[in-house]
């Protein structure tokens, strides 16, 4: 009995232990289980949660809760949302937005192909089906009023979430998700059209994961857990569709989906989510900044004096501190132990000590938000070990095994270092160790490095040197074949003593891993430097390495957000503004408005082609891809003969009507990777990637005969004169536009209806 009573007891204390451990959480989902939220059950279904010691319920939409209420109220640490999230941080609501899964949102509307709702401008006067929450339709709306349209042209209907609806035509178009009703219209084999918000430059969120402030304040270490744990989730989906696609329908197939099309949604979404260009879960705060604005505008939300982006938006980069950190950094005083006899690690300057280690602890400083750095001169690694033992405000930095005593701890690593080979420069490249086979190779005889490699390599001579300045005067002197060191040192003294007759063949598979070292008895200090050391970036690291290395590495910025965000925005501010001033607006101003509109979209509202603004920038991403990638690329470059006449003769709306039937001729006779759209007036322009000069003649050939031959039911015949030009290398927009078009005015000045390849 007395054995049981402890058996019992044991186990309780074991499973009350573990589930200390374990912090139990949960997820509100926005929707019912499908693909959307694949990252989320990808997470717990891997480890990615229980790595970071988080038990994660995962719970469906049930349309009795208010999801917003149950965040800010706790029920709920986290959960999923829509853009409007920002209306209710405008509102008030203290919630704070973690990662943006979609960066395009998967909200469109889409139209049966019958009922001839070609674009968004054809809505007039017939049914939408929308959720009637004037908040999730903001974009939609947007992209409404950006093609002329007012929102009382449109006879908004509620939402039944019936496809059914859509199909037997209770409502003319719908709001649907572009990853699942498209599925389904392909299945039944209807015929439909999307408009797509995004296409006409209002590109929203979807799928943002979301907190409160308290559960920030409280738990910031459980927060960043979580933000990396689904991160990972996603990470995982996205690269296994299928696998995930299965793990869905097998455990969560509450709609009772289909595998194909659950993995249909999977592929979806991971274009919306821009995985592949490395956008996984990112918040731009300028993209919010702009939403924010919309909204405002819309009349949603109040504008509230006090928002700062800082708070609604989670700075990953950031350490949100628990208390007893808070305490422990205001309290103590952190002391780095360091030599100046390392280059380029540590070494003296004219500024003092310098090198990698010092700027790798001023970065960490600077996560750490500390700005009194202590630096402590000690001469040996023993002396430092020593003081680190019986200090545990004392840290140093290690490369190897042999600093892990019993009283010590390390951190995470904070980088790798590789281990090269320096030779002469007649020498060749290292490709296999073998080849260093009974040479003599140069090695500080002190170093970790001497003892693994002497070990490891048998088979070498090695020869024990002081350090790395006697191991290149053997070098120089060619005593010996190479010399073995760090790569960082080996490259720093070649460049600082300008050895132009050296150089670096090869390394080696061993690397070295750099850590801080800390006292045992430290926790807190060592959580902290873990933390700080997880949040150092790709291009922190890069930075740092590159000053010793003289390499320089350039980033790209890309502006295209500002086309396709502010200018949008700030039309439809100004229509907004106009029309909230005056009710009745006049007619020539609502006329003027919609111009700018029309402009400011990626379609242009005559012939439904590229616009102008869109073809260019496609123009120079093709531009940008030929030159990297070094694929070819032409261009079409035409124009309509006489068209003046046409409309002289004929009259304006005849030569619309041209313009229009002549889109779609080009639109029905060119590939789905071209591109096609109107340059101005009656210039067009085709971009054609992949493909050579000669190819493009004879695409232009066809158009060509296509359009002298066509009926456009009119006195006349429509001709046009063709200019086609190849990308070359040292082209930019300009010079290749140039030969395009200059090509095109050899036609016009020889006869005009022809092809000139330039
Ligand atoms: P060429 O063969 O040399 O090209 O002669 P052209 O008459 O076509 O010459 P030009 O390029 O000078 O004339 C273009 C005309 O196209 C002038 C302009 O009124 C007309 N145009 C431009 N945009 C539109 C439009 O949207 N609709 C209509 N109907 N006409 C337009
Ligand atoms: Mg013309
Ligand atoms: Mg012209």
């Amino acid at each position: 009995m007395g054995y049981i009573k402890i058996i019992v007891i044991f186990i309780f204390l074991l499973v009350s232990l573990q589930a200390k451990e374990m912090q139990k959480v949960s997820i509100q989902l926005d929707w019912l289980h499908q693909f959307q939220f694949a990252g989320y059950y990808m997470a717990k279904e891997k480890g990615f949660f229980k790595k970071e010691n988080l038990d994660v319920q995962i719970k469906e939409f049930d349309f009795n809760i208010n999801l917003l209420e149950e965040v800010v109220n706790q029920k709920s640490e986290y959960a999923i949302g829509k853009s409007s999230l920002i209306i209710d941080r405008l509102e008030g609501k203290k919630i704070v937005l973690l990662s943006a899964i979609y960066q395009n949102s998967p909200m469109v509307l889409i139209s049966l192909k019958k009922s001839n709702i070609n674009f968004p401008a054809d809505l007039k006067n017939k049914k939408v089906m929308l959720t009637p929450d004037a908040r999730s339709a903001a974009s939609i709306n947007s992209m409404i009023i950006s093609q002329g349209l007012q929102l009382d042209d449109i006879n908004f209907i509620g939402h039944s979430f019936k496809l059914e609806d859509l199909i037997n035509g209770t409502t003319d178009a719908m709001g649907c998700y572009l990853s699942n009703e498209p599925y389904l219209l392909n299945q039944k084999n209807i015929d439909f059209t999307i408009h797509n918000p995004s296409e006409y430059g209002f590109d929203f969120y979807g799928g943002l994961l979301f907190t409160s402030e308290k559960e920030l304040k409280n738990n910031p270490i459980r927060v960043r857990k979580m933000y990396r744990a689904t991160l990972k989730g996603w990470e995982y989906a996205f690269n296994n569709i299928e696998e995930t696609a299965k793990l869905i329908f097998d455990k969560y197939n509450t709609q009772n989906k289909t595998l194909d099309s659950l993995i249909f949604e999977g592929k979806i979404l991971k274009k919306l989510a821009k995985f592949d260009e490395g956008l996984l879960g990112n918040i731009d705060h300028k993209k919010i900044e702009e939403m924010k604005r919309v909204y405002l505008l819309l009349a949603l939300g109040k504008n509230d004096p006090n928002f700062k982006i800082e708070d609604l938006v989670y700075n990953p980069n950031n350490i949100n501190y628990s208390n007893e950190e808070e305490e422990y950094l205001k309290n103590n005083t952190i002391t780095l132990l360091t030599n100046d006899s390392f280059p380029p690690f540590t070494m003296k300057t004219v500024k003092g000590i310098e090198g990698i280690e010092i700027d790798y602890w001023n970065l960490i400083n600077k996560k750490l938000k500390i700005n009194n750095i202590h630096l402590k001169k000690v001469t040996t690694s023993d002396a430092s070990l020593n003081k680190i033992q019986k200090d545990k405000n004392f840290i140093k930095y290690a490369y190897s095994q042999k600093d892990f005593t019993n009283n010590t701890k390390t951190t995470n690593t904070i980088t790798t270092i590789k281990i090269g080979l320096a030779t002469l420069n007649d020498k060749s490249y290292l490709s296999d160790i073998s080849e260093l086979n009974n040479k003599k190779i140069a090695i500080a005889k002190f170093s970790i490095l001497y003892k693994t490699f002497s070990k490891k390599y048998p088979n070498i001579d090695f020869i024990t040197v002081k350090n790395l300045k006697e191991g290149f005067s053997l070098l120089n002197k060619e005593k010996v074949y190479g010399l073995v060191g760090k790569v960082p040192a080996l490259s720093y003294h070649i460049s600082n003593k300008e050895l132009t007759n050296v150089k670096i063949v090869g390394t080696f598979d061993e690397k070295f891993k750099m850590k801080i070292l800390v006292n045992a008895t430290n926790e807190t200090l060592l959580k902290l430097l873990n933390e700080a050391i997880s949040i150092i970036s790709v291009e922190e690291k890069s930075k740092i390495i590159s000053k010793y290395y003289s390499v320089i590495y350039q980033t790209k910025t890309d502006y295209s957000w500002i086309y396709k965000i502010v200018i949008p925005l700030v039309i439809i501010i100004i229509f907004i503004v106009v029309s909230n001033r005056k009710l009745n607006i006049e007619v020539k101003k609502r006329k003027e408005i919609e111009t700018q509109l029309h402009k400011v979209a990626n379609i242009d509202s005559l012939t439904n082609t590229y616009n102008r603004r869109k073809i260019e920038t496609l123009f120079n991403s093709e531009l940008l891809r030929g030159k990297r990638y070094n694929r070819e690329f032409s261009i079409i470059f035409f124009d309509i003969d006489d068209f003046k006449l046409i409309n002289d003769q004929l009259g304006h709306a005849i030569g619309d009507e041209v313009l229009i039937k002549l889109s779609s001729i080009i639109k029905n006779n060119t590939r789905s990777i071209d591109y096609f759209g109107r340059w101005g007036g009656e210039e067009f322009i085709i971009l054609l990637p992949e493909t050579n000069k000669e190819k493009a003649g004879n695409v232009a050939h066809v158009l060509k005969n296509k359009i002298n031959t066509t009926d456009f039911n009119i006195d006349r015949t429509v001709t046009c004169s063709f200019g086609v030009a190849q990308f070359e290398e040292t082209d930019s927009e300009d010079s290749l536009l140039t030969r395009a078009d200059n090509a095109m005015y050899y036609v016009k000045r020889n006869g005009k209806n022809d092809v000139k390849v330039a």
